[in-house]
């Protein structure tokens, strides 16, 4: 079984002329490996959380991009040794692209398809002994720091997303991970159990 850990919980909040936001980024240890789910935008912050957990960049076998924007995504090309997933293939740095079969290869964590947010984004699903089963869906949910995370299943349905690329799919993919996870780990915000 895996072991998640959120390395850095996701912001998002406006300053006088800038906004400063980065994603969650989390930590899934499986059959060996080491894998970052969004690596974020804080090049200083996911140094110093790698550190705590005793890891180097190159310890680091995977990078899974939940989509494309910058503020999750960044930073996925300083781990020389690791291998880049998107919703669909897997990159290396000798410029190969190769489809994967919905699962990082050599473990049985899933990356399923939860377009919505932006038309690319997929989540991870990770069976774990203290959580259950974990989704790390990333922007299906997420909240600016000024908000309150109220994750009760009608106000997670319900919530805004100013980004929305097609709210439709946004709502499938909400429905999705509602029903099939255990605890779920958010874009920007808090890890939350899921009511029944
Ligand atoms: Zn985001």
């Amino acid at each position: 079984m895996a072991e998640v850990k959120v390395l850095i919980q996701g912001y998002a909040r406006g300053e006088e002329d800038s906004e400063s936001a980065s994603s969650t980024t989390t930590l899934i240890k499986e059959s060996g490996l080491n894998i970052i789910v969004d690596p974020g935008m804080n090049r200083e912050l996911l140094l110093e959380s790698l550190k705590k957990e005793n890891l180097s960049q190159k310890d680091i076998n995977y990078v899974i991009l939940t989509h494309y924007h910058l503020d999750h995504s960044l930073l996925a090309g300083i781990f020389e040794n690791a291998r880049v997933m998107d919703n669909e293939d897997i990159y290396s740095f000798d410029g190969k692209i190769k489809r994967h079969d919905r699962k990082v290869p050599g473990t049985d964590i899933k990356i399923i398809k939860t377009p919505g947010h932006d038309l690319f984004h997929c989540s991870v699903l990770v069976k774990t002994k203290e959580f259950g089963q974990v989704a790390i869906v990333s922007d299906v949910f997420w909240w600016s720091d000024e908000e309150e995370q109220k994750t009760d299943n009608e106000s997670l349905m319900n919530h805004e997303d100013p980004y929305v690329k097609n709210k439709e799919e946004l709502m499938k993919s909400r429905k999705k991970v509602l029903e099939i996870a255990d605890y779920i780990i958010p874009g920007h915000g808090k890890m939350f159990k899921v009511k029944r």
